[in-house]
């Protein structure tokens, strides 16, 4: 039971990237190129290291490299507002050591 949900969920998956990449195509959104990149089920080669991973690897097993396009700007602007918030404690503290200073 929990096997075929599993399959139809899958074959879903397929689905919607399939729909997604016939709507980018007509828009011309799509180069050749991207055209024959994977379905969801075959492994990845890691751009870096030429490494196969597992089909749903976010990251290369070999050298750690991104291999999910998504997964990597969503963690670029996470760690973007990480230091963000670093800077602007940085500079807190420091106005408060110069008023400290200044008083
Ligand atoms: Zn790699």
């Amino acid at each position: 039971m929990a096997r075929e949900v599993k399959d139809e969920d899958m074959e879903r998956k397929l689905l919607e990237k399939q729909v997604e990449r016939k709507i980018l195509e007509i828009h011309g959104l799509v180069d050749k190129e991207q055209k024959e990149t994977r379905d969801v089920l075959s492994p990845i080669i890691c751009w870096k290291c030429k490494t196969k991973n597992g089909a749903t690897a976010q990251y290369c097993d070999r050298c750690g490299a991104y291999l999910d396009e998504e997964k990597m700007c969503k963690d670029m602007i996470a760690l973007g507002e990480q230091l963000i918030k670093i800077g602007r404690q940085a500079a807190r503290n420091r106005l408060g050591v110069l008023k400290q200073k200044i008083l």
